[in-house]
């Protein structure tokens, strides 16, 4: 069922399709990333900072909502289009509830103090595609394999790269 789908598994679709199935079928390894780690911690301080707006919608956890605004926040910047596609699926579960916010995506630099900010709106177009790509997610997490994985740069910080190639 599409609805079930989460943040995580629509981001890792954008990011890697391998990362979507195996996350999506349980294989787990990401405690072991120091990159995941990092994450759960800064997402610790905001959640700290942050209590008395986070909330939680199916299984959904949304790190900050304001009147206008639902705001994701993310360590790093190094895959806007997914986290865009995680805040769209945000976007539009709230929308069901009747609830209509706009996006805003915090990037925090680990060691810079700086942050940079993306802003995101769910519409007519990017509604539609956000149900084709949650009917493709379903279909691809229910295949018996994970696609192929394929070497890229970004399978360094990955915490399946031993399960994908070593
Ligand atoms: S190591 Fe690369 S191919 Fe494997 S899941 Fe991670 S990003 Fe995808």
């Amino acid at each position: 069922m599409t609805s079930n789908i989460t943040g995580t598994l629509i981001n890792y679709y954008f990011h890697c399709k391998t990362q979507c199935w195996l996350h999506a079928n349980r294989i787990n390894l990401e405690d072991n990333s120091e990159d995941v780690r990092i994450g759960k911690i800064l997402h610790e301080i905001s959640e700290e900072k942050n209590k008395k707006s986070e909330i939680s919608i199916d299984n959904v956890k949304i790190d900050k909502l304001t009147k206008e605004y639902l705001i994701e926040i993310k360590k790093s910047d190094s895959d806007p289009e997914a986290v865009k596609w995680q805040v769209l699926l945000y976007l539009y579960k709230l929308k069901k509830k009747g609830v209509i916010k706009k996006g805003k995506i915090e990037f925090i630099e680990k060691k810079r103090q700086s942050k940079k900010i993306h802003y995101v709106e769910l519409d007519e177009v990017n509604e539609k595609e956000l149900l084709e790509v949650l009917v493709q997610i379903e279909n691809l997490i229910n295949q018996e394999h994970p696609p192929e994985p394929i070497f890229e740069n970004k399978c360094k910080k990955c915490a399946y790269y031993e399960y994908c190639f070593i």
